[in-house]
């Protein structure tokens, strides 16, 4: 059964919880980070990935492909790929210039053709035809590193990784969340500050917020769920946006 998810409405008009003391908590702390996850999660009990697989194995090939491209454009794609070769062994009888027809209206398709090929030979000849669960071999994979490892872990088998992406590595820099200067410092942050509770998925709403409501040029402030918990001091207000 293929999954995918929307993110749902995040609700315009939200209430700020009244046990929160704006004046009193003026920086980034543990009060603030569980409000902005509990907001998030109340929005959206059960976020998901919005790419569409039916196996683990989609999955990796969805998320090897869906390196700077967007999810639409993979989906476009896999729906295709994914009925004709579903498995492995049928994306391996593909062969690269076989593949590569599927996905090029995808950026970077030839070295991603080269890369999927390569790793279903490797789940083939070093995993029984599966993917593996664990980190150091996920990573072994060709086209795969630490950001589609932390997918595959999270998504597929339920770990409490956080995968920073663009949309993510914004959206904790932004609101002072997890402020870091890569992306393995601000995942080292979210692991040790997200609220256990929400660690699972947080990695899902951080996306979704990034992509939908705090965009990269023009965040959406005056619709953000989380405004009065965001410490970013350039906030956009809509009436401005109108007259602009
Ligand atoms: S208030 Fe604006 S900058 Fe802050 S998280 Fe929301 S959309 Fe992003």
């Amino acid at each position: 059964m293929p999954r995918h998810a929307s993110i749902g409405a995040l609700p315009n008009q939200w209430q700020p919880a009244a046990s929160i003391d704006h004046a009193a908590h003026s920086a980034m702390n543990a009060e603030k980070r569980a409000e902005i996850f509990r907001r998030l999660h109340a929005a959206n009990p059960a976020p998901t990935t919005e790419l569409e697989y039916a196996t683990t194995f989609q999955l990796l090939v969805a998320v090897i492909l869906s390196a700077q491209a967007t999810d639409k454009s993979v989906n476009l794609a896999t729906r295709t790929l994914f009925a004709d070769a579903p498995t492995p062994q049928c994306m391996l009888a593909l062969g690269e210039t076989g593949l590569a027809k599927y996905i090029n209206r995808i950026g970077l398709y030839n070295a991603k053709a080269k890369n999927v090929i390569a790793t279903c030979r490797q789940l083939i000849e070093q995993h029984g035809g599966e993917v593996p669960r664990e980190r150091d071999a996920l990573e072994a994979l060709p086209g795969v590193g630490r950001k589609t490892a932390n997918v595959v872990l999270n998504t597929a088998f339920g770990e409490a990784t956080i995968a920073v992406d663009t949309h993510i590595f914004r959206v904790a820099n932004r609101t002072r969340l997890a402020p870091g200067k890569t992306p393995l410092a601000v995942e080292l942050k979210l692991l040790k500050s997200v609220p256990d509770d929400y660690k699972a998925d947080a990695h899902h709403w951080l996306i979704l917020h990034g992509r939908y409501v705090c965009k990269s040029r023009k965040p959406e402030c005056w619709r953000c769920a989380i405004a009065d918990l965001c410490e970013y001091r350039d906030k956009t207000r809509l009436y401005e946006d109108r007259t602009q």
